[in-house]
């Protein structure tokens, strides 16, 4: 679940003091999605590109450990904070064993984020490491999709090191976000974040 409260104490920043903010390099454009691609686009943060108050700090986990192309994969047995903690795996799609390198894409992400001081993390949401609200849960190659909710690794390394972290589907975050980054955006007061909208709300009868 999001921290509404703490994104609305996020300082104004300026040209000079940008907003420090940690992305999932997918969501900026760069191709490192498995299949190579960007994974599609998500304007709602592309839109962050055009502000010259919010400084992008782009890194995607898997391509760190892995490259791009690559197998996808997915965690079994739990969530990415299992995987931290030794509970669970990540496996590729044709069963590779992927926990560690996963859980070292994980670290390097947590240096980066001390190293530039972020001030929030917007990540690819389902993602086995990016993912914050919700993940696959086991294979996402099975007869059927099976959700659910949690964080992925990078997402979870950061989470219990005290990161903030929002996905691009967290809609009511991000226009806290685009306001404090852009004075004269009005928000929108009926966006939802991600687990208000109605098909998180009906899969997981919540
Ligand atoms: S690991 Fe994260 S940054 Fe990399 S492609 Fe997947 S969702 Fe995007």
């Amino acid at each position: 679940m999001t921290d509404r409260a703490y994104l609305a104490t996020l300082r104004t920043p300026t040209p000079d003091n940008p907003l420090r903010v940690l992305v999932s390099a997918c969501l900026t454009g760069i191709t490192c999605g498995y299949d190579g691609s960007a994974n599609g686009e998500y304007p709602s943060v592309l839109k962050l590109l055009q502000y010259d108050t919010v400084r992008l700090i782009r890194f995607c986990p898997e391509e760190f450990s892995f490259g791009a192309p690559r197998e996808m994969c997915d965690i079994h047995g739990g969530t990415g904070l299992d995987v931290l903690e030794g509970r669970a795996k990540v496996l590729t799609e044709t069963g590779k064993d992927w926990t560690e390198g996963m859980i070292a894409a994980s670290l390097k992400m947590l240096d980066i984020a001390r190293r530039e001081a972020v001030e929030l993390a917007v990540m690819m949401d389902i993602s086995a490491a990016c993912g914050s609200q919700v993940i696959y849960n086991g294979n996402r190659f099975g007869p059927e999709k099976v959700y659910q909710i949690g964080a992925g690794v990078s997402a979870a390394q950061l989470m219990r090191h005290g990161f903030k972290v929002i996905s691009q589907r967290d809609y009511a975050s991000l226009e806290l976000l685009y306001s404090k980054i852009d004075p004269a955006h009005v928000i929108d007061a009926h966006a939802k974040d991600h687990h208000e909208n109605d098909w998180y709300r009906t899969y997981f009868n919540v």
